[in-house]
């Protein structure tokens, strides 16, 4: 059975969440400079080699929008340490364990909760 979360594991996991929050920011300013270059280079570029710097731009992209995804969910997870709930499972209202915290502050749900979400998914 996992512990309740203290104050100083909350303080510990909400330091996490900001250092993340930093770096995902950080990669997302990177990859728009990255996409604004590929575009200029797109318009400089021959018809032929327009193709390959609209895949950079598309790839950019791709990257972007994961990176985006999760600083989403590190802000909510930022909210549940404001509401109090951080550290709870979303489904079953258990406490996730504190190693999947530690490789994944922004967790919304157990590994158990999160297995059956994911199965539930590869269904459909
Ligand atoms: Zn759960």
């Amino acid at each position: 059975m996992t512990k309740k979360m203290t104050p100083a594991d909350v303080a510990k996991f909400k330091a996490l969440l900001l250092h993340l929050l930093q770096h995902l920011s950080d990669d997302i300013k990177e990859l728009e400079s990255e996409t604004a270059q590929a575009c200029r280079r797109a318009r400089d570029s021959s018809n032929e080699d327009v193709g390959e710097e609209v895949l950079a731009v598309e790839f950019s992209f791709d990257l972007m929008e994961r990176d985006e995804n999760t600083l989403r969910e590190v802000l909510a997870a930022l909210e549940r340490v404001a509401d109090g709930r951080y550290g709870r499972c979303q489904k079953c209202d258990h406490w996730i364990r504190r190693t999947r915290l530690t490789a994944i502050p922004h967790a919304r749900c157990c590994i158990d909760c999160q297995r059956l979400v994911e199965a539930e998914q590869a269904k459909i």
